[in-house]
C-alpha cells in the first residue's frame, strides 16, 4: 500500500501540536460534535417524520422518486428505470452513509472514537468524576494504569455527577428522539407536561442506555461491543498506512518510566509497547503526558500516518521488547 501513496510512504506526514492545544481542540472537537448531533433534527438536516413516515434530508421529504406513470410504461427500459431510480435513491444513498465509518478507519483509524464520539466524552467525563469521587477511574477497583488522584472536593465532584447522571441522560433522550419524533412536538410535550407513549418510551429508554452504559460499561463498550467502533478498528488495523500513535523508537532511553503515557490512556494501552493496539482512540493523551514529562516538543510520541515507529526505518527493526521499559 504504501508504494500507492508516495508521500504516506515516506512517513513523515504526523500531526504535532503543543501539548495543550491537543487536548483543548479534542474537547473542542467533541463538543462541537455533541452540538452537532442534537442540532441536526432541530434544523431538520436528518429525521424521520414519525407523522408522515418520510424520512427528510435537509429540508426536503426523501423518496425513491418513482413517479405512478412509471409504472405504466410495461417495457423493458420503463423497467430499468424504476429500478435505476431504486438503487440512486434507495440503495446507494445508503451503501454511502454506511462507508463512512470502514472508510474513517481506513484513514484515521479510530480517531473519531477519541475526537468526536458522543459517548466516548460522555465515558471520558464518568472517568474524570470517578476520580475524583473514587481517587480511581474504574469504579470496580484500581488499576495499575489508573492515574494518580485522590479523592477532592468530594461534595463538588459528588453534586456534578449527580447533576450529570440525571441531565445529560435526559439531554441525550430528548436529542436523539427528535430523530424519529419532530423536535417541535417533543418540546410541545415538555412544555405541556403532557407526553405520547412513543415520546416518553424514546427519551426514557435512551435515558437509561446513557445512564448505565456510562456508569458501568463505559469503555469496555467501545472495545468489544459499538458496530463503529468495531468498523474502524478492523479498517484502520489491515491499512498499514492509517492514522496511528507512534513512539521515536530511537530516543527510548530518554523514557524515565514515570508511565504518564500508561495512566493517561484510558482505553488501557500501553503506547510504550509500541506496538498497534486496536483499542487505541487516537486521542494523543499519551502524547501530551510525555510531553509534559520530557518537555514541549520533547515527548517520545506523535500522532503520524504509516508504520508504528518514527523515523529512520532501523529504529522499527531493531524494536524488541527489552528496547523500552513496561
Ligand atoms: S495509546 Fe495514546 S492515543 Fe491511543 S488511546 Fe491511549 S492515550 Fe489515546
Ligand atoms: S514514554 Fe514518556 S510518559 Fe511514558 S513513561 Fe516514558 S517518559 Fe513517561
Amino acid at each position: 500500500m504504501t508504494h500507492v501513496i508516495p508521500f504516506l510512504r515516506r512517513q513523515r506526514y504526523t500531526i504535532s501540536m503543543k501539548q495543550s492545544s491537543l487536548t483543548t481542540w479534542r474537547r473542542v472537537s467533541q463538543v462541537a460534535f455533541i452540538l452537532f448531533i442534537f442540532l441536526m433534527p432541530v434544523l431538520n438536516i436528518l429525521r424521520i417524520d414519525s407523522d408522515t413516515h418520510e424520512l427528510i434530508i435537509f429540508g426536503v421529504s426523501w423518496s425513491f422518486g418513482i413517479q405512478p406513470e412509471y409504472f405504466a410504461d410495461r417495457s423493458a427500459l420503463g423497467g430499468l428505470r424504476i429500478a435505476a431510480q431504486f438503487f440512486l435513491k434507495g440503495i446507494l444513498p445508503w451503501v454511502l452513509f454506511l462507508a463512512i465509518f470502514p472508510l474513517l478507519g481506513w484513514l484515521t483509524g479510530r480517531l473519531f472514537c477519541g475526537w468526536l464520539c458522543p459517548e466516548g466524552a460522555l465515558f471520558e467525563l464518568s472517568d474524570f468524576l470517578t476520580l475524583k469521587l473514587l481517587g480511581r477511574r474504574n469504579l470496580y477497583g484500581k488499576r495499575p494504569s489508573d492515574p494518580d488522584g485522590a479523592k477532592e472536593k468530594t461534595l463538588l465532584y459528588g453534586t456534578i455527577a449527580v447533576l450529570s447522571a440525571i441531565l445529560i441522560p435526559l439531554a441525550g433522550g430528548v436529542a436523539l428522539t427528535g430523530y424519529i419524533v419532530a423536535p417541535k412536538t417533543i418540546w410541545h410535550q415538555i412544555v405541556t407536561w403532557d407526553f405520547t407513549f412513543g415520546v416518553k418510551a424514546g427519551i426514557i429508554g435512551v435515558a437509561v442506555y446513557m445512564l448505565i452504559t456510562s456508569i458501568l460499561v463505559r469503555h469496555v463498550l467501545c472495545r468489544y461491543v459499538c458496530a463503529a467502533g468495531l468498523m474502524q478498528m478492523l479498517f484502520g488495523w489491515v491499512n498499514p498506512v492509517s492514522l496511528r500513535i507512534k513512539m521515536d523508537t530511537a530516543r527510548t532511553a530518554d523514557c524515565t518510566d514515570c508511565k504518564g503515557c500508561d495512566k493517561a490512556c484510558f482505553m488501557n494501552v500501553t503506547p510504550r509497547k509500541n506496538k498497534r493496539d486496536i483499542s487505541c482512540v487516537n486521542c494523543g493523551a499519551c502524547v501530551v503526558a510525555c510531553n509534559k514529562e520530557l518537555g514541549t516538543g520533547k515527548g517520545l510520541f506523535h500522532l503520524g500516518f504509516g508504520k508504528g515507529c518514527a523515523l529512520p526505518e532501523e529504529n522499527c527493526r531493531n524494536l524488541s521488547p527489552e528496547t523500552v521499559k513496561t
